[in-house]
């Protein structure tokens, strides 16, 4: 066990402290640097991938015929440059606080820690994104295409509180409604426009009315706005609508009838746009023998039981779970991710690290794999 706590916290920092929002390119190639760098003497390799949105960099170690698992991480980070200077690196009763310290660059030192502890020869594929936070739209290509090579696929974002890790997430679909009615005095002609207004109201009302809870589906207007004047008879009006669904049938049950809605006043024009950036990662039976090993191994380093929970939250796992058993939340645990008061329980490190590492080596045997992969698809 090369589990260091020193050592890792000041790589845990240098990451902190290398600023990488999301669109900052020279700031996540830098955190990616430092990754790279970690992991010289060993035979790996690694590249970068340019994109749009940064680059995507690529560690991996190829074996004849075995596939080993997946890494799926990110480099970005929601908060903006100079965040820094009021929410520094720091630490209080083995907590580390920062931004971006639990989503996720404490993960990026669990799986630099696992890749350097491997049983030699070990192969696996990480991959270190530039654009998780604002939806993978340059990323998703690549990590489908390695999930469908992989055994298996590990995201290293954090955990629940207590260390359970996400076995169930949310799609998530940003809509926007718009309505066009027509303009007239609302005094003197009230009769001859068609309010936009109104049939927003009509239209968030039958929105709230397609939730259901039981089944995950949650709907949310978030912002409105329409007309110009309480005098006017307003003429257009719009909303922005995030829907979360844990199935994909439930995904294509909103789809459908967002592109049908109803129209309360036949003379005014509905429309919704938008889609599912991310589909949902379903209740995920081709992960649960990956699960229930993960709470074995656990169970045997901390001796506490790992759960397993669904969450609205959507990660680059929604893009693997159907291409290859995935595993979520297997990175740091804390509280906080977007918060300011985001911070990692260092307590939990040397176990999340050696869970992962033994996962990792599990994930090897590529015969066990083919079976999963036959039962399952
Ligand atoms: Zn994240």
């Amino acid at each position: 066990m090369i589990w260091d706590d020193n050592k890792w916290k000041e790589l845990l920092g240098d990451l902190v402290q290398t600023e990488s929002p999301s669109g900052f390119v020279e700031g996540i190639r830098a955190a990616q640097q430092l990754i790279v760098e970690e992991l010289p003497a060993l035979e790996l390799k690694h590249r970068f991938h340019e994109t749009e949105n940064g680059t995507i960099l690529e560690i991996f170690r190829e074996l004849e015929g075995k596939r080993g698992a997946l890494l799926l991480s990110h480099a970005d980070t929601v908060w903006p440059l100079g965040t820094l200077e009021n929410m520094p690196f720091r630490e209080e009763e083995n907590r580390l606080y920062g931004p971006g310290v639990l989503d996720m660059k404490a993960g990026l030192v669990i799986g630099v820690a696992a890749i350097k502890d491997l049983s030699p020869g070990t192969p696996f594929c990480w991959l270190i994104t530039p654009d998780e936070e604002t939806g993978s739209e340059a990323s998703y290509r690549i990590i489908q295409k390695r999930a469908r090579q992989a055994s298996v696929t590990f995201v290293l974002e954090p955990g629940g509180e207590d260390g359970s890790l996400k076995i169930g997430r949310s799609g998530v679909g940003i809509y926007r409604m718009m309505i066009s009615g027509k303009e007239s005095h609302a005094g003197l002609d009230p009769e001859h426009g068609a309010s936009a207004v109104r049939e927003l109201a009509q239209q968030i009302l039958w929105l709230y009315s397609l939730e259901n809870r039981v089944l995950g589906t949650t709907i949310n207007v978030g912002v409105i706005e329409g007309g110009i004047r309480p005098n006017v008879v307003a003429g257009s009006a719009q909303a922005l609508i995030d829907i979360r669904v844990r199935t994909q049938k439930e995904r294509n049950r909103l789809q459908q009838l967002l592109s049908a809605p109803p129209q309360f006043d036949n003379r005014v024009r509905t429309e919704y746009h938008g889609s599912f950036a991310r589909p949902p990662m379903d209740h995920n039976t081709r992960a649960e023998s990956w699960f229930g090993l993960a709470k074995e191994i656990w169970d045997r380093l901390s001796g506490t039981d790992l759960a397993g929970i669904n969450v609205g939250g959507a990660s680059d796992g929604n893009f693997t779970a159907r291409l290859s058993p995935t595993l979520d939340g297997l990175g740091a645990v804390g509280k906080g991710s977007h918060a300011r008061n985001e911070h990692v329980n260092w307590d939990f490190m040397k176990w999340r690290y050696a869970l992962l590492k033994e996962l990792m080596e599990q994930a090897e045997e590529d015969e066990k794999d083919e079976d999963l992969r036959t039962n399952w698809s």
